[in-house]
């Protein structure tokens, strides 16, 4: 236990996950200063948000001074980077400090990014910028306010150096929890690495951490390929409800836990558009949110192929197992979009039929531009009797709301319309974190050290279902021409 911060961190992964990683330490910030420490994740965590918040723990986040206990590593993985493989990535600019155990006996793994180049940096810097470390912190809280999987950034600080982008840029790290960084990139690595007996310490490792139920059990490496294949399937459907675009789905950025992670080009959707891409390096729409699915089953099989010669000796019979469970895929996930979309349509209760008016009713959304999420939260307000603001987001074409309006209230049967509106609310946001809004309050901290923006923003997504104002500035598209032209990097 680290006496200054309270922290008291584990080193599972490095005990059992022989040799997967390099032991590195943190390059120390020359001058750090606090951006952000989440309190909420702290709390969670059962830490000691007093102690952590002081010059103790920001020396910690900072690289300053490793607490006691820590015995930080930079981890190896390989990974499929737009479909091509490359054997050696890893934490180039990451370092595992740990895991902590809270009350409920969860570990989480405790990590830097930003912390200085490791071995596997390759050519880059090991640095990160406070755009984007900030960009992280918020995003990953949208998504947990919003109830999806997700790694969460537990503090951010500014490194007091500048790093070299396009332009030189304030430097920052940030503290990263994750259920674990396990990835499908880790078992590429250890799939081909030279020592046999390496994927199988991953694995136990990885059932230890993600699937207890199934230790000791013979056909456990075959169950964790199935609990990640139905724990993404879960994901993604989440994702696409949302309009939420990954941007960099590699097989290195899809974990184990079923936990969103990397949050660089990530966006949500403005208007409605399935081909949608922001991320300025996506040129052939790869990660676009419509083909999210399709990617995610291509990683899972690239996890297969890894798991194959531990799953059965005879590679028959582990090809046909593996293939089963990655069938199983593309029907979990339509089995969780239905859920999804009949709840976010008000219409739990409607079977296909209710499918099927969600499917015309995100037509309608395309065909007419309508933003994402705010036609399915009006949506909610026509359910209660309130067409008003809907049509007003069609504009001049909500004559074509009419017809589908018919059936869909001919399906609200004895449930009123009101109790519909109360239901639909809890699963159609007010409030994403817009993509304009989020420059302006990253350019707001990053150019002129005023996290305000930030702050306000942050309160904001944090509550993302909460009732606002027709006129409130957190739930207003940005214009086309701001969407047409946002990139992610
Ligand atoms: P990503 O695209 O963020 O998933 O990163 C892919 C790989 O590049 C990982 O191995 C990262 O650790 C590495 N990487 C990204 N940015 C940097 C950087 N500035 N310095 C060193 N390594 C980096
Ligand atoms: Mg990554
Ligand atoms: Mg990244």
């Amino acid at each position: 236990i680290d006496k200054q911060t309270g922290l008291r961190l584990d080193n599972q992964f490095a005990r059992e996950v022989q040799c997967m990683y390099v032991r590195w330490q943190p390059e120390p910030a020359p001058a750090p200063r606090w951006l952000q420490f989440n309190d909420a994740l702290a709390q969670e965590l059962g830490l000691d948000a007093q102690a952590l918040r002081s010059d103790a723990g920001l020396a910690v986040f900072s690289g300053q001074r490793i607490p006691e206990g820590a015995e930080p590593v930079a981890q190896a993985y390989a990974g499929h980077q737009f479909g091509h493989y490359s054997p050696r990535l890893g934490d180039g600019r990451a370092l595992l400090l740990g895991e902590i155990v809270n009350a409920s006996r969860h570990r989480f793994d405790l990590a830097l990014k930003g912390s200085g180049p490791t071995p596997f940096a390759r050519n880059g810097d090991g640095k990160a910028a406070v755009g984007p470390v900030l960009r992280e912190f918020l995003i990953a809280e949208a998504m947990h306010a919003l109830g999806v999987p997700t790694t969460r950034v537990l503090a951010a600080v500014a490194t007091g150096e500048s790093v070299r982008r396009e332009r030189a840029l304030p430097g920052a790290v940030l503290a990263r929890v994750a259920a674990s960084h396990l990835r499908v990139g880790s078992f590429e690595y250890a799939a081909r690495a030279e020592d046999a007996a390496l994927l199988g310490r991953l694995a136990e490792h990885a059932i230890t951490r993600h699937a207890p139920h199934l230790q000791g059990q013979p056909q456990r490496h075959l169950g964790l390929l199935e609990q990640v294949v139905e724990r993404q399937a879960q994901l993604i459907a989440q994702w696409m409800g949302l309009g939420f675009i990954h941007g960099v789905m590699n097989t290195d950025n899809m974990t184990i836990s079923g936990q969103t992670i990397d949050y660089g080009p990530c966006a949500f959707m403005e208007h409605f558009d399935p081909e949608e891409v922001f991320s300025s390096i996506d040129h052939d729409g790869r990660y676009a949110w419509a083909n999210q699915p399709a990617i995610a089953h291509w990683n899972l099989s690239r996890l297969a192929e890894t798991l194959l010669t531990l799953i059965d000796t005879d590679a028959d019979r582990a090809g046909a197992l593996a293939m089963a469970a990655i069938g199983k895929f593309e029907k979990q996930l339509s089995a969780h979009w239905s859920a999804l979309l009949r709840s976010k349509v008000g219409l739990p209760d409607g079977g296909e039929a209710a499918d099927l008016l969600a499917t015309e009713f995100m037509h309608l959304l395309q065909r007419y531009e309508v933003d994402f999420t705010l036609g399915w939260r009006r949506l909610g307000d026509a359910a209660a009797g309130n067409e008003a603001p809907l049509r007003a987001l069609f504009g001049a074409h909500a004559a074509a709301l009419e017809d589908w309006f018919a059936r869909w209230r001919a399906m609200f049967g004895t449930v009123p319309g009101a109790e519909r509106a109360q239901a639909m609310a809890k699963v159609n946001p007010m409030v994403i974190p817009r993509n304009h809004l989020v420059e302006q309050a990253l350019a707001a901290a990053s150019d002129y050290d005023d996290l305000a923006p930030f702050e306000r923003l942050l309160d904001a997504v944090r509550r993302p279902f909460e009732p606002r104002d027709d006129d409130d500035i957190y739930i207003q598209p940005a214009s086309r021409e701001e969407t047409a032209s946002y990139r992610t990097f």
